[in-house]
C-alpha cells in the first residue's frame, strides 16, 4: 500500500489542488489528512469538500477545533485568531459538521496518525526537537507516528539514527504543511509512505501562491498571512 500523507492545508485551495495533482501522478492507494484543513487561507469550504472527497483517513487539527469553538483560539497569535473568527463565519453548516466528527487520532496497521503529538492529543503539543520526540515516543506503541502541526517536515528516529526508515527502529515523521510551509522554504510539503517497501519520501512542490495570496487580501484577512506564503515562514 502506498499512502500519501498531507497536513496543514489551512484553506489554501491552490496548494491543495497542486499537491493532489502530484499525488495522482504517484499511483497512491489512499490519502491521509492530518488536520488543520482550515484557518489562515480564503477557501475553507472548498478545502473541506476536497479533503472529504479524496481522503480515507482524516484527523482533527487545532485550527479545525478553533473554528468550532473559538475559545481554542485564545492561545493563538493575533492573526491566527482573526483568521479563526473569519473562518467560523465563512464555514457552511455542512463543513462544520464534517470537522466536528473528526477524531483526534487514527491508526492503520502499525501506524498512528495525529495532528500535533501523541502526548495528550487535545493539548496540541509541538514536537520541534529530539527531546520533544523522545517524550512523544513513550506515548504511543505503533512503529510510526505521522504528525503535522509545526509546518516543518522532518523525521525523528527513536534510536537517534539518521537517514532512511528501517523496520528495527521507530519513527515520528512530520510531513510538513501543504498550505503554509514554515521551514523557510515556501514550497508545499507532504509525504508518501509505502507499507510494502517500508519507505518514506518527502515531496516538495510549487503552486500558484500569487492567487492564494490575492484571495487572502481580497477576503480582508491580515496581509501578513498572504506575505508569509512567499517567505515559507
Ligand atoms: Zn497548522
Amino acid at each position: 500500500m502506498r499512502f500519501a500523507i498531507i497536513s496543514d492545508i489551512h484553506s489554501n485551495l491552490e496548494a491543495l489542488t497542486a499537491a493532489l495533482e502530484v499525488i495522482d501522478a504517484q499511483s497512491v492507494d489512499e490519502i491521509v489528512c492530518l488536520g488543520d484543513i482550515v484557518g489562515y487561507g480564503a477557501n475553507p469550504n472548498e478545502c473541506v469538500a476536497l479533503i472529504r472527497e479524496r481522503c480515507t483517513i482524516v484527523v482533527k487539527g487545532n485550527h479545525d477545533a478553533a473554528t468550532l469553538d473559538l475559545s481554542v483560539a485564545d492561545g493563538f497569535s493575533e492573526n491566527a485568531r482573526i483568521a479563526a473568527q473569519w473562518t467560523a463565519k465563512s464555514l457552511s453548516t455542512e463543513s462544520k459538521n464534517f470537522l466536528m466528527m473528526l477524531p483526534l487520532v487514527a491508526t492503520k496497521d502499525d501506524v498512528l496518525f495525529v495532528h500535533a503529538s501523541p502526548v495528550d492529543p487535545p493539548d496540541w503539543n509541538y514536537i520541534f526537537s529530539v527531546f520533544d520526540a523522545m517524550e512523544a515516543f513513550k506515548a504511543f506503541s505503533q512503529r510510526i507516528c505521522f504528525i503535522g502541526h509545526s509546518h516543518a517536515p522532518g523525521v525523528f528516529s527513536e534510536k537517534g539514527r539518521m537517514g532512511r526508515i528501517t523496520k528495527d527502529d521507530r519513527f515520528i515523521i512530520n510531513v510538513g504543511s501543504i498550505g503554509q510551509p514554515r521551514d523557510g522554504n515556501p514550497l508545499l510539503s507532504f509525504g508518501i509512505f509505502d507499507t510494502d517497501a517500508w519507505s518514506y519520501k518527502n515531496f516538495r512542490g510549487d503552486y500558484d501562491r500569487a492567487t492564494a495570496a490575492e484571495k487572502i487580501m481580497n477576503a480582508g484577512l491580515p496581509r501578513a498571512l498572504a506575505e508569509r506564503l512567499y517567505e515559507g515562514l
